[in-house]
């Protein structure tokens, strides 16, 4: 069986876990190594347990103790390699026998759990993000992108769980304190999925097995656990799906993780 944990997820700091039977691997490590290690604490695992971490691209909400953690416990990285030309010179020296090739667009087996990566829209060197495969079971993670595109959705669709991106209400990012050119930045094709338009996007690739979807990379200063949820069940009800029926709807957090859930 495959198991997951959103461990952190915000502007302040992103980490994402998966284990199946052979493999345990985390998704980016946005946060202090020590609060990294508070949040393995949590879901009850110990970062030595970690056979690799897969990085989505080099902001440093997603590889902020990367570096630390990686050497304390000699875990192998997998990154494609634009985003290891981007990374290097920010998570400090890893030995050559832990650095690993993951190309966007391509499945690599851990063990039993298949591992495909595909692009987004995002102002990084080259960000990619990650399905699971187990058993007939599809995980999908996809946060940080200035929008989802057909391609993106053709990849994603009908998983059993989504990790989506629900950065932000645009009132909230139009009224608020941000300057205009960050504004921008997020609003643009290559920043961030509004609460609106993450729930158009799940729209077009929520399937039957579809069971649980968790609302990740919340603003903090531009969105709400509350409102984000709202808007995303009121759209999805608009288009005749049944929340709370045929599917649940979840929060993440930028510090507690959620408990370890089975897919
Ligand atoms: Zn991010
Ligand atoms: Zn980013």
């Amino acid at each position: 069986m495959m198991q997951f944990s959103v461990l952190a997820s915000g502007s302040t700091g992103n980490a994402f876990y998966v284990e199946t039977d052979t493999h345990r691997l985390l998704v980016d490590a946005g946060l202090s190594g020590k609060q990294m290690e508070q949040l393995f604490q949590q879901i009850d695992r110990q970062l030595n347990e970690l056979t690799g971490i897969l990085v989505t691209h080099e902001h440093s909400d997603h590889i902020k103790g990367l570096g630390t953690i990686a050497r304390k416990y000699q875990l192998p990285i997998y990154a494609n390699e634009k985003t290891w030309k981007a990374m290097e010179r920010l998570i400090g020296d890893i030995p050559t026998d832990q650095k690993f090739v993951f190309p966007l667009g391509t499945v690599r087996s851990f063990g039993d759990l298949d591992v495909e990566s595909f692009g987004v829209s995002h102002d990084a060197a080259e960000p990619m993000f990650y399905v699971f495969h187990h058993k007939g079971k599809k995980l999908v993670l996809i946060t940080d992108t200035g929008y989802v595109s057909d391609r993106m959705k053709g990849i994603i669709k009908h998983a059993d769980v989504f990790v989506f991106e629900s950065n932000h209400d645009v009132e909230m990012l139009r009224m608020g304190r941000y300057p205009w050119s960050i504004k921008r930045r997020i609003l643009s094709d290559v920043g961030h999925v509004s609460n609106e338009d993450a729930a158009l996007a799940l729209a077009d690739v929520i399937g039957d097995q579809t069971k649980r979807i968790y609302l990740a990379h919340l603003s903090q200063d531009n969105n709400m656990k509350e409102l984000a949820r709202m808007t995303v069940e009121q759209t999805l009800s608009s288009k005749g799906f049944e929340v709370g029926q045929q599917f649940d709807i979840y929060d993440t957090d930028p510090k507690i993780p959620t408990g370890l859930m089975y897919v």
